[in-house]
């Protein structure tokens, strides 16, 4: 089976600019935001919109396609407001992502903000409820993992606590290098990399991750502060990273690469990075 590598592509211009920049820089696979992500507004995509896009990730072969909700999403939000935005904002991504079959949408869920997870646990996990039931059965939501940082949730045991809460189909996992790394986990020798694993496998269960996110780290190990690097030039390296992808457990995973290039992000040279670290 081919491996599915892709990276976050610009539709600016229109959607289907995705596809071509996508076979600009060799991918087989893609992520997008589904709108601008530093602006609320969202808009269902058009029938001839949808269709178009279909039509040309079909002929070219280019799946899965993913959508990353847009960065200003806060559930965990203690104003009323921007955490009423946040759900609109989701819900729309949602719709879109089953209008052009994606596999799901990527979500930063949050930060507590010093509140602490139990605080907002329930508030977090009643919203992603409300998106479900507002949503097509076949919209899938993917939470991400987080470094960490400020108050982000997104640890596995906070993963776990929601994939608990919520038994649903529509709910899996996107875990990204760059934030398991600088969380903590040492996954660039062999053994780091079992240890990583059995938490997950007793965590969130292995079965639940639908997708990776890879990304070198700028910064150090469980440094807390997320920030990406190309391929092989950060603190986990060319070796941490072939480890990773393909160890028997995590084979199977579609690679989604969110790494800066040369400043305009993901380009084809860190994807033939990735091709040539592939068993
Ligand atoms: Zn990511
Ligand atoms: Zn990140």
């Amino acid at each position: 089976m081919t491996r599915r590598i892709g990276g976050h592509v610009s539709c600016s211009g229109g959607l289907t600019n995705a596809v071509t920049n996508t076979l600009n820089i060799g991918g087989n696979a893609m992520q997008i935001f589904a709108g601008s992500p530093r602006m609320w507004a969202r808009s269902l995509y058009s029938p001839e919109l949808t269709e178009g896009f279909r039509r040309l990730t079909t002929q070219h072969d280019l799946n899965p396609v993913y959508i990353h909700a847009l960065y200003l999403t806060n559930l965990a939000s203690d104003n009323p407001e921007l955490l009423e935005k946040s759900k609109t904002a989701i819900i729309m991504d949602m719709k879109n992502s089953a209008l052009i079959g994606s596999a799901g949408v990527v979500l930063h869920i949050g930060s507590h903000q010093g509140r602490g997870w139990a605080h907002d646990r329930a508030q977090v996990i009643s919203a992603i409820e409300q998106a479900f039931r507002e949503t097509p059965g076949s919209s899938i939501l993917l939470l991400e993992n987080s470094a960490g940082q400020n108050g982000k949730i997104g640890s596995l045991k906070e993963l776990k606590d929601i994939l608990d809460a919520i038994p649903s189909d529509r709910l899996k996992v996107c875990l990204d290098t760059a934030h398991a790394f600088e969380a903590g986990y040492n996954f660039t020798t062999a053994d780091g990399l079992e240890m990583w694993i059995k938490e997950i496998e007793s965590t969130i269960g292995v079965d639940k991750v639908e997708l990776l996110h890879l990304n070198d780290s700028k910064t150090p190990l469980g440094s807390g502060r997320d920030n990406h690097q190309n391929i092989g030039d950060g603190y986990i390296g060319d070796a941490g990273l072939s480890m990773l992808i393909n160890h028997p457990k995590l084979a199977h995973l579609p690679l989604i690469l969110e790494v800066p290039g040369d400043g305009t992000g993901p380009d084809r040279a860190n994807i033939d990075r990735v091709k040539n670290l592939l068993k």
